[in-house]
């Protein structure tokens, strides 16, 4: 098969197709960039304007996922297409309130990564220390740690509420969220603020004072690496997708 990145291949699939083979790809590159974690965490996408979505079923690791392997979900939580050998409460309550309170969003990242949980455990939380962080600057919404997220009422409405319309989360003591309108823009969003928080970490570590630049600055940048990229995480995902073809295309299976 051809890549998905090629237009001609791409037209030939149904758009669920697509989408499916667009997240397997997505949980394959996260796995080679060692942002997994065993089998926890979580990625998905949805057809969009549509009520369900796709995950990976429970037990999987990152670097196993294939296209036909997902599983289609309701928003409520209900496993339409394909099995999971135990029910992921906390997956379906993360994604599908988050889905349910945002229409526009139809993919979110959520990610245990070291550098992403030590940044959710610091009180200053995600600093301005570095082009990564500029796309956060003002844009970042923090959740307070509060166990597993099991109930849909009361954690889930919490969640989306605490996202509020922004496109990434710090989940205090947790983790990370991030999430766009398309695979590649959530993507983006789960890359830099991995880079910011491993950078953070780095500098923090070091002992030296660390330089903040102004807020006007700040604010400057981010507005200006958002502008940069009219859809954004198109050109480096084309990149990713070529490369993961190169290694091992298994993931369209
Ligand atoms: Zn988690």
């Amino acid at each position: 098969m051809k890549s998905v990145f090629s237009r001609s291949a791409a037209k030939e699939l149904s758009n669920e197709r697509l989408i499916r083979i667009q997240l397997a790809a997505a949980y394959r590159i996260l796995a080679q960039m060692k942002m997994d974690d065993l089998t926890y965490t979580h990625l998905s996408a949805r057809i969009p304007g549509s009520d369900t979505y796709f995950i990976y079923p429970f037990g999987l690791l990152f670097e196993e996922v294939t296209a036909s392997s997902l599983l289609k979900v309701s928003l409520e939580g209900e496993i339409l297409e394909g099995k999971e050998s135990q029910y992921n409460r906390t997956g379906y309550v993360i994604h599908g309130s988050i889905y349910k309170k945002r229409p526009e969003i139809s993919s979110i990242f959520h990610l245990h990564t070291i550098a992403g949980v030590a940044v959710s455990a610091m009180e200053c939380g995600l600093l301005p220390l570095s082009q990564f962080s500029f796309h956060f600057y003002n844009r970042l919404a923090y959740h307070s740690y509060d166990s597993l997220t099991l109930d849909y009422q009361r954690q889930g409405s919490n969640l989306a509420e605490d996202l509020g319309q922004k496109k990434a989360m710090i989940l205090r003591n947790h983790g990370t969220l991030t999430c766009g309108k398309t695979v590649h823009e959530a993507f983006l969003y789960a890359y830099f603020l991995e880079q910011a928080c491993k950078v953070q970490c780095k500098a923090l570590s070091s002992g030296q004072k660390v330089i903040v630049p102004p807020k006007v600055i700040c604010e400057q940048a981010a507005k200006d690496v958002h502008d940069f990229e009219p859809d954004f995480g198109i050109r480096d995902w084309g990149a990713l997708l070529r490369k993961l073809d190169r290694i091992d295309p298994t993931y369209m299976d």
